[in-house]
């Protein structure tokens, strides 16, 4: 299929880029009737069965891109609550503290208490509307490749069976031979990792670093959490040596979002993010909020920390990177859904120029890095590029950083404070306290108590996953040797822990090195892509399964 430009992923980036797009060729058509543009050819291929469904975050909208996209869009929009009150707190194992001032960064009066998966399924119907065709079940599985030009996208076989033998509802993939591909995966999106490694796009830059947020949806009784009402929290249950932090946001119906971010680039490999929150929630502060609700939904993801210095160049040969998948976000401040949106507006108006003039080469699309060199989107970012690195060395190494980067307009010491890939700050065991030490609250699978902790499993069910079983695994081990032999020993195979979902277990097996092989339980997976970017091996790859399999989330 020919395609003027297809738009990989419907998240916010690229559902923003697709209904800009059609408003300039809309505008265009109304001014030059004679020789009108068409949308026909543009497309928007979703992984997940229905819009919004892979879509998860906090969430709060910084409503600055959706006004310029959309003025106005707060009167039809699903928002949940506008922030009237917000607090950051530092924990300790019983205590908390309450900072006296809310550090600027967090302040969030007139942002919005969003569900992203609610809100972008809105902007699906508005793209639908505009006349732009979405892929729903489609997933990008391969770039067409020329050289360094990008030519297409090849889209997921169906109906192929787990020993990768094609079954009786067999459908090959598409080949959608487009003009320009625009990149809107979301964060380590599988294509725009491809296109990094092949096109070294990441030379010169810092690594990019990652957290994953494990979010749990409550119902809780009247009065605990006000809708608008906005909690940050710092300190326990991490300690000094891992980086996060928790979120708890009012929605209205009583309706709370809460969840924990863990930085992953923490030492101890047993660690586990969903215990991390599970053990939040057992913080009496957290625990008397959520006393007596109950917890109707689950999931998680993971974010890009790596701030500016780790943007990759964002266009290129027939093509262009957006939001998540360049890590365009501001870990200060935990938002990136604004600049997501702004990236994919500012991608449409350089692929609408590329239509008009039929250009889309290198030189062409860089416009559209001169366009978010010259946005807001960059002034924002700049102001925090030395961030996250800043924490590199504990806790309150960080805040010192943070201080001295907040009078230096983001400079801090250096000019640009170096990074390193979370991964290699894993430590293997033999360097750390069997018994976990400072960090035994938060080393292997969570117990849970069925009320207020939860073990994955229990969470798991309430994310509402689902794959075609018989397909081949979307999880590739390109070395599983290295499981048996190596990382068993030398990591205790950390991928049980870290993945949120319970995909990877290491099952006996008397005949494999060590008494141990990995068996994986690839139709558990919520897509987060933690395996993809913890691995101390970095062994595993994380693809599309067949389109239409993953998280089925409501509210997220
Ligand atoms: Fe996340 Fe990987 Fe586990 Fe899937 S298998 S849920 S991508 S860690």
């Amino acid at each position: 299929m020919e395609a003027d430009a297809v738009i990989v992923g419907g998240g916010p980036a690229g559902m923003a880029c697709a209904l800009r797009l059609a408003q300039l060729i809309d505008e265009h058509n109304a001014r030059h009737p004679d020789a009108p543009l068409s949308k026909e050819n543009i497309y928007v291929l979703e992984k997940s069965r229905e819009i919004g469904q892979h879509c998860l975050s906090g969430a709060l909208l910084d409503p600055r891109s959706m006004r310029e996209l959309l003025p106005g869009f707060e009167k039809e929009a699903p928002l949940d609550a506008e922030v009237s009150r917000e607090a950051v707190y530092y924990l300790t194992k019983n205590s908390k503290f309450k900072l006296p001032i809310t550090p600027p960064p967090l302040r969030d009066h007139g942002n919005y208490v969003i569900s992203l998966n609610r809100f972008v399924k809105w902007m699906g119907e508005k793209v639908e509307a505009a006349g732009i065709t979405v892929f729903t079940g489609f997933a990008g599985s391969e770039l067409l490749l020329e050289g360094d030009r990008v030519a297409g996208v090849r889209t997921d076989d169906k109906g192929v069976d787990k020993h990768n033998q094609p079954k009786g509802n067999f459908e090959p993939g598409y080949d959608l031979k487009a003009k320009v591909v625009i990149l809107a995966e979301g964060t380590r999106g599988s294509l725009t990792k491809a296109l990094v490694e092949r096109l070294h796009l990441d030379r010169g830059r810092n690594p990019q670093v990652y957290g994953v947020g494990v979010k749990e949806l409550w119902e809780v009784p009247a009065g605990r959490v006000a809708p608008g009402e906005v909690i940050y929290t710092l300190g326990y249950p991490l300690t000094t040596r891992e980086y996060g932090g928790a979120w708890i946001y009012g929605s209205p119906n009583n309706i709370v979002s809460l969840g924990f971010v863990t930085g992953l680039d923490y030492p101890d490999p047993r660690l586990d993010p969903q215990r991390v929150l599970q053990q939040f929630k057992r913080h009496p502060f957290v625990a008397a909020l959520l006393e007596g609700g109950k917890m109707i939904r689950y999931g998680a993801k993971s974010l890009p920390y790596g701030g500016w210095w780790a943007v990759p160049p964002l266009a290129g040969h027939c093509w262009m990177i957006l939001g998540d998948s360049a890590g365009l976000l501001n870990s200060q401040r935990l938002k990136g859904i604004h600049l997501a949106i702004k990236s994919g507006m500012l991608a449409a108006e350089t692929a609408f120029e590329c239509m008009l003039k039929n250009d889309c080469t290198a030189a062409a699309l860089s416009a559209y890095q001169a366009r978010v060199d010259a946005s807001w989107i960059k002034t924002e970012l700049w102001k925090v590029r030395n961030f996250h690195q800043g924490f590199e060395h504990g806790f309150w190494a960080g805040l010192l950083h943070t201080g001295l980067q907040q009078v230096t307009g983001g400079r801090g010491l250096r000019a640009r404070y170096a990074g390193q890939p979370g991964y290699k700050r894993m430590r293997p065991l033999a360097a750390l306290p069997a018994d976990g030490g400072a960090d035994a609250h938060l080393i292997g699978p969570a117990k849970g108590d069925g009320k207020l902790t939860f073990d994955k499993l229990t969470d798991l069910y309430h994310s509402g996953t689902r794959h075609e079983e018989d397909q081949p695994s979307h999880l590739i081990i390109h070395d599983t040797n290295l499981c048996s032999q190596r990382c068993v020993v030398e990591f205790g195979s950390p991928c049980q822990n870290f993945c949120p979902a319970n995909v990877y277990e290491m099952v006996d097996d008397s005949a494999a090195p060590n008494g141990k092989r990995i068996s994986l339980n690839p139709s558990n997976c919520v897509h987060c892509k933690t395996c993809d970017i913890m691995d101390p091996y970095q062994v595993i790859t994380w693809v599309p399964p067949e389109g239409g399999g993953g998280p089925n989330y409501d509210g997220m």
